[in-house]
């Protein structure tokens, strides 16, 4: 894939623009209220960081690693944990925070995960982008930023093939591109 044949989708100021207001719904929703802020690794990286600078309650970050994708642009139907160790979150509020609910597969897996293992305070799940038309689960994000399109997306956090997370920007190719 040519980096120079990537269409812009959202640059770094809408990002950072609609961070600041989901920031602002989460301190309206949160009060003071100590909240535990899940990473999921890698993609959501940017977001998170990103994110928990605008939260005005006591954060705590935890961060845990999934993958579904085989590598490229195609996803395995198989959420696979690779490091899932939190603390004991009994009691706390926990805010998940993805880069994409595509399927909803690993939101599924998440939220099925943190109801067995933990009763929770409050459990909310948080994507950058929501795929809505990709989804296979009735799984549906409290808090995103953007509605996007089916198109496989890169940059800020997203990756293709490993590389490309550090882009400010969030981007797009056309598929035959990724071929
Ligand atoms: P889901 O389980 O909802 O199908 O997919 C979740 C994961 O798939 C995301 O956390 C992300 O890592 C990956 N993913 C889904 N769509 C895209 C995309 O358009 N681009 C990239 N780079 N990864 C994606």
């Amino acid at each position: 894939m040519d980096i120079n044949n990537l269409k812009v989708l959202f640059t770094e100021e809408q990002i950072q623009t609609r961070i600041k207001e989901l920031a602002n719904e989460m301190n309206k929703f949160y009060g003071n209220e100590e909240v535990y802020a899940v990473c999921v690794l890698k993609g959501a990286v940017m977001f998170a960081t990103d994110l928990v600078k605008s939260l005005s309650m006591p954060v705590k970050m935890e961060f845990i690693r999934l993958s579904s994708y085989n590598g490229g642009t195609t996803t395995s139907g198989k959420v696979n944990a690779v490091d899932i160790s939190l603390p004991d979150l009994n009691e706390k509020n926990v805010l998940i925070i993805e880069d994409i609910v595509d399927t909803g597969l690993t939101a599924k897996f998440l939220l099925d995960f943190m109801n067995c293992n933990f009763h929770t305070k409050s459990t909310k799940f948080c994507s950058l982008l929501d795929k809505k038309v990709a989804r296979v689960t009735d799984v549906e994000p409290d808090y995103y930023g953007f509605e996007v399109d089916d198109k496989f997306l890169i940059g800020y956090g997203l990756d293709y093939d490993g590389y490309y997370r550090n882009l400010t920007y969030i981007g797009y190719t056309d598929k035959s591109e990724l071929e």
